[in-house]
């Protein structure tokens, strides 16, 4: 049971050969290496956004039962009541035409780049099905879990943004202010703590949905998404006005301190907007203040997701874009992981930050999919394995699964089909994405690159189900080291099962 080499530098035993040979024998057939890769316990998924978790298939069947509309000029959603060009959201359920072009315009299902590129179609899609979302978050969170589940992932670190929108017309009507401490003073006078004692509520009944369609308190239909521990990041939306976004972080931070199911904060939207590339670093500096008053706040921001287009040089970003991203995201605004990552190289001194990132235990989330589909990046392009090889930690994870039409799953086929990877660093993928996520407690690892235990499990069978005094009572004190620990055993027994 040891065969996974949880004891620190063991060489591989004669099982961890098998199964290596195994992943071998199946990493050229698609089918049979996303069979092989299925049960393979994933420690977590540590970038994915809610909103864009959910299939179209979804969307479709809750604006029908909800009484929404289709705008099929433009292939979105509205609200009710249907007028003019409007039908009611019902007709693509008996319409195979119509359904099959909203799935089409709600995701990346069958996109093929002509005059529109698919950062372009990506992005479009959130507003097309977003007058579905208000009502179903509960049903959304259902959904992930599930998937999660059928993905054997352990934790799930979800990017949600309730109570962005209000917070944002309270910066809105505070108005801004170069002096951050006084525009916090001004917000917190404004009100901000409302917004946060109404999103705690309303999480207790999106969870509360999610936990019913599930059936999670009825052991006979109880659904294994159930069993998937997950935790939020609040997600700030960079594309607004100054203002509105040191109002969004100010409300993350406060939500962050006051309910635990958040464990960290995000900020998103599309890097290469106009908006965002100009006041890149002011968003930074924002972080900096506010994590200065709160250093226990975890950050885990999307940075460098940029890169020159393809066709006609640089897209929407001048090289000067290209340079300094990533960098004030760890350096600035003190971010422990990184999303993307996707162009260190154009970074000034990038084997520096590199050498840096590795220095201080900063992973990047990769989202191999999402930058072939979004940037056109993929293979000996992306920087995976410059990471990998510069020792930075990295995780796979998925961004969008429903609009990119994947699952985690389908994330590690890839890596294994696009960068050869061995069993053994599918394992270290695993657990980094454990070992880096934001939930609270001490990490089981007291060496994170060789996975050796903390000292109060040294002498234990990691992952066993009886561990000594010592090793149970640190369990008990953490989190985060008990879902390690589940983690180990599964991975034994699927290493078990599969090199029988
Ligand atoms: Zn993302």
């Amino acid at each position: 049971m040891l065969a996974l080499g949880a004891v620190a530098g063991c060489a591989p035993t004669r099982d961890a050969e098998e199964i290596g040979h195994r992943l071998d024998a199946v990493r050229t057939d698609k089918v049979k290496l996303e069979a092989f890769l299925r049960p393979f316990p994933k420690g977590a998924d540590l970038h994915n956004h809610l909103s864009g978790a959910i299939y179209a298939e979804s969307f479709l069947k809750w604006a029908a039962a909800d009484g929404l509309c289709i705008d099929r000029r433009h292939l979105a959603l509205t609200e009710p009541p249907c007028r003019n060009e409007m039908v009611p959201a019902t007709t693509a359920l008996d319409d195979r035409n119509l359904y099959d072009a909203l799935v089409t315009a709600f995701s990346m299902h069958d996109f093929l780049p002509d005059d529109e590129t698919g950062h372009d179609h990506f992005f479009a899609t959130f507003d097309k099905f977003a007058p579905a979302e208000a009502a179903r978050e509960g049903d959304m969170l259902a959904e992930a879990l599930q998937r999660a589940a059928s993905d054997h992932v352990v934790y799930l670190e979800l990017m949600w943004s309730p109570g962005m929108p209000e917070a944002r017309k309270l910066g809105k009507k505070v108005g801004w202010d170069r002096d951050f401490a006084r525009l916090y003073k001004k917000l917190m006078a404004a009100g901000i703590d409302k917004i946060v004692a109404e999103v705690k509520e309303n999480m207790n009944l999106r969870e509360a949905r999610a936990h019913d369609i599930l059936h999670c308190a009825e052991p006979a239909q109880r659904q294994p998404g159930c069993d998937v521990t997950v935790r939020y990041l609040a997600q700030v939306i960079r594309v607004f006005p100054p203002v509105q976004v040191f109002a969004q972080d100010v409300f993350a931070f406060r939500l962050v301190k006051a309910d635990p199911r958040f464990v960290g904060i995000n900020i998103v939207g599309p890097e290469d907007d106009p908006i965002s590339l100009r006041d890149y670093s002011l968003h930074m500096r924002m972080f900096s203040y506010l994590h200065g008053l709160d250093p226990a706040v975890a950050l885990s921001l999307h940075a460098g997701e940029l890169i020159e287009g393809k066709r006609g040089g640089l897209r929407r970003v001048k090289p000067e874009d290209l340079r300094f991203h990533i960098r004030e995201a760890i350096d600035t605004a003190g971010a422990r992981r990184i999303g993307h990552g996707v162009d260190i190289m154009r970074e000034d001194d990038w084997k520096q930050l590199m050498a840096e990132m590795a220095a201080r235990h900063v992973l990047v989330e990769i989202n191999l999919t999402s930058n072939a589909q979004i940037l056109d990046i993929s293979g000996d392009a992306h920087p995976f394995m410059s990471y990998w090889d510069a020792g930075v930690p990295v995780a796979l994870s998925t961004d969008d699964e429903g609009v990119e039409r994947i699952d985690l799953t389908h994330e590690y086929v890839r890596a294994v089909q696009e960068y050869h990877l061995s069993f053994q660093q599918l394992v270290t993928l695993s657990r980094n994405a454990l070992a880096y996520g934001f939930i609270p407690g001490a990490n089981l690892w007291a060496d994170m690159k060789r996975f050796a235990p903390v000292k109060a499990c040294a002498n234990d069978e990691i992952g066993d189900g009886h561990p000594g005094t010592e090793c149970g009572n640190f369990l008990a004190s953490s989190e985060k080291a008990r879902l390690q620990w589940r983690l180990e055993a599964e991975l034994a027994k699927f290493e078990a099962a599969a090199a029988p």
